[in-house]
């Protein structure tokens, strides 16, 4: 069983301040993109759980997020086994939540292939277990207004067609790291991210561009200035707004068309970073079993 595991984009992201559970409050408009890993999931002998990366920078081990999915489920149905080879094409500790879909789409094809008849609800309580970002990647929908931890989800309709320039600069940004360094309270102000979700919801891009901030950006920009630059460099005429997705370090440009992105893509080649044209993800979504 093969199967495509998308990244995904914060359109704005509010924090709202700690819980006592360690994790922060937060507000953001995810949307899955069609920037993805692909899996493929081969049935083995009773109780085998094996993942294997083409990425050298991805752990292969019970610390893979693939890995501890699988291992939830195999809890469950000890008589299955699995080989997983995992084809890395997000990258990694980037702010596009490359690791959270991959656990989202291994608890769904694993669902599957071991017929194991589970509904998205069960699937929901594995997936909270390993990350806040992973429920949405169960999610069928393409964008969600999240709040919470980012795990209490609303699905938001398919936006009207845009296109992104991702950029992601040659550092890697624990995200835990950033939270630690955030100071809170931020400067009392309105919900910046509710007012996004509205244009979202309206279809006007131009607006949601005007809007999306990112709480978590001055962190990392003090740390890694080179974000700033990439952010700076992809502020180009046409283009509705710029970002940090997550917590970074990749930042991306909305832009009205494809053919506009790529434009925007060819004028802000680097060496300092990676570029790659992107759209929302349009697919329907994996059967739940
Ligand atoms: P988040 O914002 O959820 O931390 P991210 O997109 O910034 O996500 P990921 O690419 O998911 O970052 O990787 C975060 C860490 O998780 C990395 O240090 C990596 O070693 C580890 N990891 C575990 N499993 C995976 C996986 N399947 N793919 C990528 N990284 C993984």
């Amino acid at each position: 069983m093969r199967c495509r595991a998308p990244a995904k984009i914060n359109l704005g992201l509010t924090v709202h301040g700690r819980r006592p559970d360690g994790y922060h409050d937060l507000s953001t408009v995810f949307v899955k993109i069609s920037l993805a890993d692909t899996l493929v999931f081969t049935p083995a002998a009773p109780g085998t759980l094996n993942v294997c990366c083409d990425d050298p920078a991805v752990p292969c081990d019970e610390s893979n997020l693939v890995y501890k999915a699988a291992a939830l489920l195999q809890r469950q149905a000890p008589h299955c086994g699995v080989h997983i080879v995992l084809h890395k094409r997000i990258p990694v500790a980037a702010g596009l939540g490359g690791g959270s879909s991959d656990a989202a789409t291994t608890l769904l094809a694993l669902n599957r292939l071991w017929r194991l008849g589970l509904a998205r609800e069960d699937l929901l309580s594995y997936a909270a277990q390993l990350g806040a970002d992973v429920p949405f990647f169960l999610a069928p929908a393409v964008a969600a207004f999240g709040c919470g931890r980012g795990d209490e989800l609303t699905p938001l309709p398919d936006p009207p067609p845009f296109a992104l320039v991702l950029v992601k600069p040659h550092v890697a940004v624990s995200t835990a790291w950033v939270y630690q360094q955030l100071r809170l309270p931020l400067t009392a102000r309105g919900n910046p991210t509710t007012i996004l979700r509205d244009f979202f919801l309206s279809g006007n891009l131009a607006a949601v561009g005007a809007w999306c901030t990112n709480d978590l950006e001055e962190v990392v920009v003090r740390q890694f200035p080179v974000v700033a630059e990439a952010k700076r460099a992809l502020r180009q005429p046409g283009v509705y707004g710029v970002s940090m997705s997550g917590s970074g370090p990749t930042v991306y440009a909305l832009c009205p068309s494809v053919a506009r992105a790529r434009q925007v893509a060819a004028a802000v080649r680097s060496a300092q970073w990676t570029v790659w044209v992107c759209r929302p993800w349009r697919t329907r979504p994996t059967p739940i079993a």
